[in-house]
């Protein structure tokens, strides 16, 4: 006789428990629902685990090599001739870090939302002011939501070239007459056969001379997600995203002068007739208004990221100079007063990189089917929020103990502190992060 193996059973249960998400069981005339444990644990809490893979830290160790050998030497230029060195770009597509979250079957490396952000990181420890953060975190969100809702035909065309580094990704929603209403946009498409004919203004948009100029900083110069009306009568329902080449010519451009972050340009575009084929159109009509929300929560995480760690640069910077500075008789650093500061502010960066992180954790948990859109939406919300309002009050107490110093254009502190001060609105106001927190908590019903 065949005797049964316990042990066996149990471990294939066991087994199939790990390997499938649901289980039904019938026992004693009753169904058993069982919830695979790692997948209720993940759903309803985070599993706090700070440590990281030994492929990150290797990739981590490659940007951070990069970072202090191009970025971190020449930052003052950024700012004194308003661009990035072009060899910095080329290099940085060389390392293949403009697709770090597009799929391999794209020429991009695959990777997800965390690791993207502990290669930003490292971009930022280099450049605390900012402009290469921009570069890489819009052209990252932009080329994910891009390539997530494009067409076959666009993958192959434009995301294969945006993950080797030779096209740039940007975001074009706002308008002279419209910012955080996006419904209050004008710009329109209108479709004639295979493609479609769009008329419109765009305003205070990053990257518009780096797209528009082809072969300076990018092989094919690049262009910007845009969002449209295809049916103004449908309201939000009647919008359209889409791919907008700015080398096209019918496309004109103005830049305007930013207060910070200087080497990424900052301006306006015009849409005059502006044919593009169908295949550039990102996801069906009508659904451009909730494609770019779901781009904003990826550009968001990555600036909550992006403020609390060039803070945390800038604080270490002043750490440094605060030991050397003497005033009545001692280093600055030895007054208490300082000291509390440097102390209370530091746990509140402390706080807001581990909250972005939690973002970003909320995406990669969205991209694996775990979470829901509202839920990573309220989170990357409150990260952005808390992340720019921490920041700026660490950077505003170090310029403070910099002295005269602190408020002069080579130094670092201020560089940080004035890109930090343009997330107050860029990819979405600190109130709108309120509206959002508040929306989740309270109910749609409560908020206009
Ligand atoms: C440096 C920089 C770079 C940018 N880059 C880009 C880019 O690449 N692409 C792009 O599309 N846009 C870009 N922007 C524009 C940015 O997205 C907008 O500034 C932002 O969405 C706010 O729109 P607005 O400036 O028109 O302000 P408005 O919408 O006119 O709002 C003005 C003020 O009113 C507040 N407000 C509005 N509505 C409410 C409300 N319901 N409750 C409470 N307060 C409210 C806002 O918070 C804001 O402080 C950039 C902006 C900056 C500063």
């Amino acid at each position: 006789m065949i005797k049964p193996d316990y042990e066996f059973a149990k471990r294939s249960l066991v087994k199939l428990l790990l390997e499938v998400d649901i289980v039904l069981i019938y026992l004693n005339t009753t169904w058993l629902l069982l919830l695979k444990w790692n997948l209720l644990i993940e759903v309803f809490c985070m599993p706090v685990d700070f440590a990281i893979t030994k492929e990150q830290e290797e990739l981590k160790a490659v940007v951070r090599e990069f970072s202090e050998k191009y970025i971190a030497p020449r930052v003052v230029e950024f700012e004194e001739k308003q661009m990035i060195p072009p060899e910095i770009i080329r290099e940085m597509a060389r390392l293949g870090l403009f697709g770090v979250v597009i799929p391999d079957k794209y020429d991009g490396l695959g990777l997800d939302p965390i690791t993207a952000g502990l290669v930003l990181e490292e971009i930022v420890r280099g450049d605390p002011e900012c402009s290469l953060a921009v570069t890489f975190l819009v052209h990252t969100s932009w080329g994910y939501i891009a390539c997530k809702y494009g067409s076959e035909e666009f993958r192959e065309d434009v995301i294969r070239k945006a993950a080797r580094g030779d096209l740039w990704i940007g975001i074009a929603t706002t308008e002279p007459g419209a910012g955080s209403d996006l419904t209050g946009i004008s710009t329109i498409a209108r479709r004639e056969g295979n493609e479609y004919v769009i008329n419109g203004e765009k305003a205070y948009i990053s990257g518009v001379r780096e797209a528009r100029e082809k072969g300076t900083w990018f092989k094919e110069g690049g262009g910007h997600v845009t969002l449209t009306y295809t049916d103004k009568s449908k309201g939000h329902r009647g919008m359209t995203f889409f791919f907008i080449p700015l080398t096209h010519p019918k496309i004109t451009t103005r830049l305007e002068k930013e207060i910070g972050r200087k080497g990424w340009s900052f301006g306006s575009f015009t849409l005059n007739d502006v044919r593009i084929p169908e295949t550039y159109r990102i996801g069906d009509e009508g659904r451009g208004f909730y494609i770019a929300m779901e781009g904003f929560d990826h550009a968001r995480a990555y600036i909550a990221l992006t403020c609390a760690v060039a803070a945390k640069r800038a604080i270490e910077i002043a750490i440094d100079y605060i030991k050397q500075r003497r005033a009545f008789g001692q280093p600055i650093a030895k007054f208490q007063g300082v000291q509390f500061q440097l102390a209370t502010n530091w746990s509140r960066l402390e706080a807001a990189h581990a909250l972005a992180y939690k973002a970003l954790w909320a995406l990669k948990m969205e991209q694996e089917g775990k979470i829901g859109r509202f839920e990573v939406t309220k989170i990357v919300a409150s990260a952005k929020l808390f992340a720019v309002e921490t920041a700026k009050m660490a950077l505003d107490d170090a310029m403070r103990w910099m002295g005269a110093f602190g408020y002069t254009e080579e130094n670092p502190v201020a560089l940080a502190w004035k890109a930090v001060k343009s997330y107050d609105w860029a990819e979405g106001s600190s109130d709108i992060m309120r509206l959002i927190v508040a929306r989740e908590l309270l109910g749609r019903e409560y908020i206009k």
